[in-house]
């Protein structure tokens, strides 16, 4: 079976989902936090409301030049968490000590605190300007979580 590169989701009536959910969660893939961004969410009381899409690097496994292919995979996600099940939040979570920050964007990335907190925020305020541009009324918020599962939001 040949599926289409890009699902044809024009089709998709705008109903009410049967099961809507709150947000779309963007996370890297990184075994290290998905307890952590769980237990986060779970906090924030998001438990069973929300979809997710792990992408090694999360906004920057999005926006880089060298990992051009996931993009469209990414805003197909967003565009069937919005028709499938009403989000209207796109929560992105990287973190620090990222393996594909180190592969994508500089090897010495983690190196420095501060730099790491840079490359993170240009990447996700990128990804939210992109967001803006394509799919007008989602909100976005842009976290950093630390090793120990602490969170830093980095959207104002
Ligand atoms: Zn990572």
């Amino acid at each position: 079976m040949t599926l289409p590169v890009e699902p044809d989701t024009t089709a998709l009536a705008p109903l009410p989902s049967p099961h809507p959910a709150e947000a779309l969660v963007l996370n890297c893939m990184d075994h290290r936090l998905i307890g952590a961004v769980g237990d986060y969410l779970a906090a924030c009381g998001l438990a069973g409301r929300y979809d997710q899409i792990s992408l090694a690097g999360g906004a920057i496994g999005v926006m880089s030049d060298r990992t051009a292919p996931w993009a469209a995979t990414f805003w197909a996600h967003v565009r069937l968490a919005r028709e499938l099940h009403g989000v209207s939040r796109l929560i992105v979570i990287d973190h620090r000590d990222c393996g594909a920050c180190k592969a994508f964007v500089a090897g010495d990335c983690a190196d420095e605190r501060g730099r790491e907190r840079a490359i993170h925020i240009r990447a996700m305020e990128a990804l939210a300007e992109e967001v803006r541009a394509r799919e007008p009324g989602l909100a976005v918020e842009l976290l950093l979580m630390d090793l120990d599962g602490s969170v830093e939001r980095l959207d104002g």
